[in-house]
């Protein structure tokens, strides 16, 4: 560093770490305080005092709490919307026996979608395993019975074991072939080969879930001029 004068870091008005030195012949050169963690940041101790609060304060919330049942849990949801909720709200549900609501979004177990004649809308492009992240999907594709169709997946496995619930599968797709809008949990299993999903278990899952199996979604992007 060049000469130099002294620069009192109460004069340095830009936010940022503080200032000791400034070069005289480059402004943009600068001598600054590096700030090191203190002892309560190197031990974590505060950060471990802070937490076991909260988890103290909920034990004595959910112990002493007066409990709701799960009718009442929409109710419950607008008062906090209003930002009254009572001292006595409990801080857990009895899962499996009372769910709460899952927002719109909320990633479950994958479905495949139909075509309106009930065919797999799934051509077997093979964007979605090449994109998955946890290489759990296996296509093996097949030639189309529907001749404006070039291929369709003979095999569709997902291991939702491996599945590490990204949505990247869903966005890849150009078909709209793929959804994870199910609102189901993978659901615990004693043997590896129970976790995969095949093609007739996510065909079904549409069913079983109540939602609508077939999309009406343009196949292959928005119109025949989508390229342009
Ligand atoms: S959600 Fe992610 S990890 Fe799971 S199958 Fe899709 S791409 Fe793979
Ligand atoms: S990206 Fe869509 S169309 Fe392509 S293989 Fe996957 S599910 Fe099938």
């Amino acid at each position: 560093m060049g000469a130099s004068h002294g620069h009192d870091a109460a004069d340095d008005e830009t936010p940022g770490p503080r200032v000791l030195v400034v070069s005289a012949v480059s402004p943009r050169v600068r001598t600054i305080a590096v700030e090191r963690p203190g002892p309560s940041d190197v031990t974590y101790l505060e950060a471990a005092r802070k937490g076991l609060g909260v988890t103290l304060r909920h034990f004595v919330k959910n112990v002493l709490g007066k409990r709701r049942p799960a009718a009442a849990l929409a109710r419950g949801e607008e008062v906090a919307k209003q930002g009254l909720v009572p001292w006595n709200e409990i801080e857990t549900i009895q899962y499996p026996e009372e769910k709460t609501h899952y927002p719109e979004r909320f990633r479950g177990l994958h479905r495949l979608m139909q075509r309106d004649d009930g065919a797999v809308r799934c051509v077997a492009c093979m964007l979605c395993p090449t994109v998955c992240p946890a290489h759990c999907i296996t296509i093996v594709p097949a030639e189309a019975d529907d001749q404006g169709v070039e291929k369709k997946p003979a095999v569709f496995e997902i291991d939702e074991l491996r599945c590490v619930v990204c949505g990247l599968c869903v966005e890849a797709c150009p078909c709209d072939a793929i959804r994870m809008d199910s609102g189901v949990h993978a659901k615990p299993v004693e043997h590896r080969g129970d976790a995969i999903m095949t093609r007739e278990k996510l065909l079904d899952l549409s069913k079983q879930v109540g939602k609508d199996p077939a999309s009406t979604a343009t196949q292959g992007g928005e119109g025949p001029d989508w390229r342009e």
